[in-house]
């Protein structure tokens, strides 16, 4: 059900419905344990949040982690999370429930938030494309009144006008047709001969991956440098502080503030170390993409379903204005493999679509 796009408040309404009993009503009837009186009265009591809870866990992938939590101490027995770096996971531990291309489509579909009783079904690229001005996601507006057709725009213009961030304007036939065509390209590639496909795809992930990988490892070497700089300050911060060569006062907001770039960085170092990784995988996934795209070889329309499992997200640049005519650059970022290299192959063509905006129509 995640996977074509409801909510976890849909769901779990839905098993409510069928009288479906919660994860504990389950253990309770089964062991009898003691529960509190409330849960006991509505077994069929879902929340959101349980199911959400469910669909993240990866034990469904045959994985086991273990250490996500530890006491704060020895003596003080309250759970506290662990980082992420520090969980242990073990893989193949039993037989994999779904696979990992639908596990991870249903994670991105959940994190989206969905007004999703008025949502739209025009709108089936939500949450997937951003302003390629201001990195806001775009936002969807239907074919009503004057407008001939639904569209989408920066979100940032739209609330905040035109000093912040220009329209971004493109409509949902113009980024329909781009999508499709892509898709179909790549789908027709893979099934036509899957492992110079394959190798194409390597080639180019790694060709942009190469250039990306030197500025992150640069930046996040600096983040560290200077969070043991700001290290040795604190402590000579606190030596001046004790043997009273500053004041107190004057200790507690320069520490305030040491503390707080430090924090930022060490923020910024995890997330260059996220993204590192990432990119790890990202090209290890190749084979993962040509196998998904290979099923959509001759399709002539995109559905929901179909865009989210493909596409991580897609980027809307500014209109530019190239010999004379009009255009749009659109950048895709398909799952596993990312934004496929824009240069040109004597095998296969720029997927990086560079298209001519169709004419706006009057009154639009
Ligand atoms: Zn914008």
């Amino acid at each position: 059900m995640a996977l074509e796009g409801q909510t976890c408040y849909a769901i779990a309404r839905k098993l409510e419905k069928e009288q479906i009993p919660t994860p504990r009503a389950s253990l309770m009837q089964a062991y009898g344990k003691y529960e509190t009186a409330e849960r006991a009265k509505y077994p069929n009591k879902w929340d959101q949040t349980t199911v959400r809870g469910i669909l993240r866990n990866p034990i469904y992938l045959g994985k086991l982690i273990w250490q996500k939590t530890q006491t704060k101490s020895f003596k003080d027995k309250r759970i506290v999370a662990r980082p992420q770096e520090e969980w242990i996971t073990v893989e193949g531990t039993h037989e994999a429930l779904v696979d990992e291309a639908t596990f991870y489509t249903v994670q991105q579909r959940i994190q989206v938030k969905q007004p999703a009783p008025t949502a739209n079904p025009e709108n089936k690229l939500r949450g997937l494309l951003f302003c390629g001005g201001c990195n806001s996601r775009m936002e969807f507006s239907s074919a009503t009144g004057r407008k001939i057709c639904g569209h989408y725009c920066c979100g940032k213009h739209r609330h905040y006008g035109g000093k912040e961030c220009s329209t971004h304007y493109i409509s949902v036939k113009q980024i329909n047709a781009v999508l499709l065509e892509d898709i179909q390209r790549h789908a027709s590639l893979a099934a036509e001969d899957k492992e110079k496909y394959i190798a194409y795809l390597m080639q180019l992930s790694e060709k942009e991956w190469i250039g990306e990988k030197a500025s992150y490892t640069k930046e996040a070497e600096q983040c560290q440098r200077r969070i043991s700089e700001l290290d040795i300050l604190l402590k000579r911060l606190y030596e001046d502080n004790v043997f009273g060569r500053i004041s107190d006062e004057r200790f507690a907001s320069m520490s305030a503030d040491y503390e707080a770039e430090s924090r930022k960085l060490k923020d910024r170092y995890n997330e260059i170390q996220t993204l590192l990784a990432n990119y790890a995988r990202q090209s290890r996934d190749a084979k993962e993409f040509a196998a998904l795209v290979e099923q959509y070889t001759n399709i002539t329309e995109l559905t929901e379903e179909l865009l989210h499992t493909l596409i991580e997200k897609v980027i809307v640049h500014e209109k530019e204005v190239i010999d004379g005519e009009t255009v749009m650059r659109i950048d895709i970022y398909y799952r596993f493999i990312g934004k496929v290299g824009s240069e040109d192959d004597a095998i296969l063509i720029t997927p990086k679509t560079r298209r001519v905006s169709i004419p706006l129509a009057p009154g639009a």
